[in-house]
């Protein structure tokens, strides 16, 4: 932990700009969230606060409407520009279609898409009619999205025509689900909509801005809801609240630097929680231009999109940054990177050679930032203003306490490794596991939050990240909850039971791996194999299924019955086994 490299602020692109939280001791000293935040934010003219309001109409108001919101740059070489009065006017408009169908203040409402304009602008639209947006991982097959739909109660879904045929299967399970909004984007897709779907681009069309009014929603009404994995039972919805915008605005111009003039480039896709706080309410808050980039990874297209757009500030995933070093120096020199000034990642640990990495090819530091779903924004912080301890992730932000505790949930001492928590009453912080509240209060220790995470803290309040403290799989920044893949195999016919854990990868940092034992009348083989793969993708989504699958004789269980896989994975590494017996009854 001590054995780490210091790297300043190299970046010519600070020059004549000062870094937003240059004095961090004086910000932190008696802040407060409201006082400190509302100068710039503003509640609604009616008195409540809506994060749409705040994200767009806000700039409107204030004589911006003219600047580029978003700029979408599609799969397919397409090329959309939105000003902040085109988001104004777009979003006014599906609140209204919203409310046309009868949308109630707290319906939930998913959002099943590719990164398209239309994704944000319903976004926007149901946020501001008073809805709750459940956005999905577009990768996802049939499985994930009806648990998370049928869990929700979800009231109305917005997808496209491709992925609407991929879970059709499932759409009459939802029983609460009344309306399927299908946005058919520059009619890629060529067949009719199917039967009492209704057109995204009809409704829109004799829908009108007009009179529209934004829900008088308050900081407390829910805004959105994000499922997240863990290690027993399926996902869970964590509620945020509009007022999580107070914590997103203020950690996009801490922690990403934003500042108005910006041209922000964040990889994540909205159905996770960063690329809504940090590609929707963080940059638009702060008034920059966005660039959405509807494809996926790759070292050229990414940098295409930074060399094109001329971004100044990115925010991406350790994952990606292991991928873009591996894709080596030669796409870095036959792009023009200059127009950066300022790289963060999250999501995973990033390791001190990536940091070191960035900041010989990119010329400036990757500065690594700690969160989870359930903080709704960024905790702890490399931020622009302080030198990057490579390998941690950083100092708490103004306005939140973190800590390392004991097993009695007592504060330990520089140095030593221990649970990572948090004082309850930042904006931002989850307001519930929809419908579980009994796994919602076991969160909370001690008038401490625990967050899952073990960390230590060394003796300049740096935090090192040190690994998870329950059986969730972080591959590729994503969580993945064991029991949901596990409940997927055991589908098939051949499988008796199954044990998932997370197997340790150069890239992804973990992949999911299955331990299957088999039903009688079924013989283990490269098929079999194969056609477990290929169920539990079917399922799923490639990245949550397995990247491995074996066979075991007998599944390793406690007494009262649960697998241990714990010790499917120290099997696996060749690690000692332990004392099994003190694993019984875990
Ligand atoms: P999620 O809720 O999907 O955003 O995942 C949150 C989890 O990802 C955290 O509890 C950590 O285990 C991990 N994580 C997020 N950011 C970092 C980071 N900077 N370093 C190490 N792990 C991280």
């Amino acid at each position: 932990m001590m054995d780490y490299e210091v790297i300043g602020k190299p970046s010519a692109q600070y020059e004549g700009l000062t870094p937003n939280l240059s004095d961090y001791e004086s910000a932190r000293e008696g802040f407060d969230w409201y006082r400190d935040a509302f100068p710039e934010l503003d509640w609604l003219p009616g008195g409540g606060l809506n994060n749409a309001y705040e994200a767009i109409d806000r700039h409107v108001h204030h004589g911006y409407g003219d600047k580029s919101a978003m700029i979408w740059a599609g799969k397919n070489g397409e090329e959309e520009t939105y000003t902040y009065a085109e988001m104004k006017e777009l979003s006014d408009r599906f609140g209204s279609v919203m409310n046309g169908l009868g949308i109630q203040r707290g319906d939930r409402v998913f959002i099943f898409m590719d990164r398209l304009p239309e994704l944000y602008v319903a976004a926007l639209g149901v946020l501001k009619a008073g809805g709750v947006i459940g956005p999905l991982f577009s990768a996802f097959g049939p499985d994930p999205v009806l648990d998370r739909m049928q869990d929700a109660g979800a009231r109305f879904l917005i997808t496209t025509p491709e992925l609407r045929n991929k879970i059709e299967s499932i759409l009459s399970k939802v029983e609460t689900l009344e309306k399927v909004i299908v946005v058919n984007k520059g009619g890629r897709y060529r067949e009719p909509l199917a039967k009492g779907d209704l057109d995204y681009y009809e409704l829109m069309s004799v829908a009108s801005s007009e009179g529209f009014q934004i829900a008088g929603t308050g900081q407390y009404d829910y805004s959105i809801m994000h499922y997240t994995s863990g290690s027993t039972g399926k996902p869970k919805g964590v509620l945020h609240r509009h007022q999580a915008v107070v914590q997103q605005y203020m950690t996009g111009k801490w922690c990403l630097d934003l500042n108005f003039d910006d041209v922000y480039f964040c990889t994540a896709d909205p159905g996770w929680v960063t690329g809504t706080s940090y590609g929707m309410m963080a940059p638009w808050t702060n008034g920059v231009t966005n660039v959405i980039y509807e494809g996926g990874f790759g070292a050229n297209a990414y940098y295409d999109v930074i060399d094109r757009y001329k971004v100044t500030v990115w925010y991406t995933a350790p994952t990606a940054i292991r991928l873009l070093m591996r894709a080596g120096a030669g796409p870095v020199a036959s792009h023009d990177l200059s127009s950066l000034r300022f790289i963060a990642s999250v999501g995973e640990p990033l390791n001190p050679e990536a940091v070191v990495w960035g900041n010989e090819h990119y010329k400036m530091p990757i500065h690594d930032n700690w969160w989870q779903t359930e903080t709704g924004a960024i905790m702890c912080s490399n931020y622009a203003s302080m030198e990057v301890r490579a390998g941690s992730m950083g100092r708490p932000i103004p306005g939140v306490e973190m800590a390392v505790l004991d097993e009695d949930y007592n504060p330990k001492p520089a140095g030593e490794a221990g649970i990572l928590a948090l004082r309850p009453g930042w904006p931002s912080m989850m307001h519930a596991y929809w419908g579980q509240d009994e796994m919602y209060s076991s969160r909370f220790r001690k008038g401490w939050y625990i967050t899952g995470d073990q960390a230590s803290l060394d003796e300049d309040g740096y935090f090192w990240f040190q690994g998870r403290a329950d059986d969730v799989i972080n591959t590729a920044g994503h969580l993945v909850g064991p029991f949901e893949v596990e409940s997927a195999l055991i589908e098939h016919p051949a499988v008796a039971e199954a044990g998932v854990i997370g197997k340790p990868d150069p890239i992804a940092m973990e992949v999911v791996k299955a331990f299957v034992t088999l039903n009688p009348d079924y013989e283990w083989s490269t098929a079999l194999r194969r056609e477990l793969m290929q169920f539990s993708r079917q399922k799923l989504a490639a990245g949550v299924a397995p990247r491995e699958i074996d066979v075991v004789d007998v599944m390793p269980k406690t007494r009262s019955g649960k697998i241990m896989r714990r010790l499917l994975k120290a099997r696996e590494l060749g690690l000692p086994e332990g004392d099994t017996s003190t694993l019984e009854d875990d």
